[in-house]
């Protein structure tokens, strides 16, 4: 069978040559005579594929030496409280609220102390990312948590904010598709499975003065101190995830770097809310200054017409469309693995679409 251009939120489509490289080094890698899966965490074998891991991920991003780089379990939903429980010296943080995540993270961190959210877009159904200079935020803060780009509501961060408080970013739908300043911010984590691999694994990057400040309650698995003394390896990790957000990280520095695919990513973003601007059956949701470049979210207006409209792109090798469930409408998530011609398709058979059914 062909493969289809998957546009799902995640798990998301990965890479054709890192799935095809993980083929072939499945049973056997290298010259070891075993799979990565079969190794021994503390093995030399593996933590030389770790070190290279994290290298090319400090080389992709432009990490300094003064940040911590981390890959650890429970998803991105982990380090909600991880968080609080790392940073919250004082049981004080701001948190943008921007979107169901977001939110979820805010909701998290009042168990902990004391939780402002300082701006929220929720009572407008999160079209829009609250604007950041019009924040009054806490300069007693213990930090300033921020979702920058909205995977639900196809939102993103035009901007940083400026606060006083170390910015705590969950860049799960966005990193490493585009650039970004690593030093501008005291924690940035995501999840694996929209730009960096398969589910199971959260990178975290922290600045290593924000470590050893953890609550005494705080769980040594989510200890970041505790994580950074063990190199991620306080138990045993996600061996065969790392492995894969290793190759990924190979993948992007073979293409040119975080520069050249965020460069593609907005010729794709372009290409479809281009489409969408000027068609007379769907329409974007998100406003247009805040539109994400990774998450586009779209209806037609018409609850009918947009099942039909995901039933049939399915057909023709378009799949996971659907809007989220909280939402409705049509969502295309099209992360650093999701090439241009699957965009250039997709484009195609909505105005084909559009033709039979405006
Ligand atoms: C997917 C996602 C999460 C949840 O990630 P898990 O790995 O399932 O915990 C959190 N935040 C954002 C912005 C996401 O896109």
């Amino acid at each position: 069978m062909e493969r289809v251009y998957n546009f799902s939120p995640g798990p998301s489509q990965l890479a054709l040559p890192v799935l095809e490289k993980a083929q072939k080094d499945l049973v056997c890698y290298g010259d070891t005579g075993m799979s990565v899966m079969e190794m021994s965490h503390r093995s030399k074998m593996y933590t030389d594929i770790y070190d290279q891991t994290v290298a090319d991920l400090r080389d992709l991003m432009n990490i300094g030496e003064d940040y911590e780089v981390l890959f650890l379990q429970g998803g991105a939903t982990q380090q909600f409280s991880a968080i609080p429980l790392n940073l919250m010296v004082n049981r004080k943080a701001d948190y943008i609220d921007s979107g169901n995540f977001a939110h979820l993270a805010a909701e998290e961190g009042k168990r902990y102390g004391e939780v402002s959210v300082v701006a929220s877009s929720r009572e407008d159904t999160y079209t829009y990312v609250p604007d950041v200079n019009a924040i009054q935020y806490h300069d007693d803060a213990d930090y300033l948590h921020i979702t920058q780009n909205n995977t639900i509501y196809g939102t993103r961060y035009v901007e940083l904010p400026k606060s006083k408080a170390p910015l705590v970013c969950d860049a799960s739908s966005m990193i490493l598709s585009e650039e970004m300043d690593v030093s501008r911010y005291g924690v940035i984590y995501a999840g694996a499975q929209k730009n960096i691999g398969p589910s199971g694994l959260c990178l975290l990057i922290v600045r290593k003065d924000l470590i050893g400040k953890a609550m005494d309650i705080c769980p040594k698995l989510l200890n970041w101190e505790v994580q950074a003394k063990a190199g991620s390896m306080y138990n045993t990790p996600n061996t065969w995830g790392i492995y894969l957000a290793g190759l990924t990280f190979q993948w992007l520095k073979s293409i040119g770097g975080v520069k050249a695919i965020e460069a593609v990513n907005i010729e794709k973003a372009k290409l479809l809310y281009g489409f969408l601007d000027d068609s007379k059956l769907f329409r974007a949701t998100a406003q247009e200054k805040y539109r994400s470049r990774m998450n586009v979210t779209f209806v037609t207006g018409d609850a009918e017409k947009d099942a039909a409209f995901v039933k049939a792109a399915a057909a023709e090798g378009l799949v996971n469309l659907k809007g989220h469930r909280s939402v409705g409408g049509m969502r295309a998530s099209i992360y650093n693995a999701m090439p241009i011609e699957g965009v250039q398709k997709l484009v195609a058979f909505m105005k084909k679409f559009e033709a039979a059914n405006a």
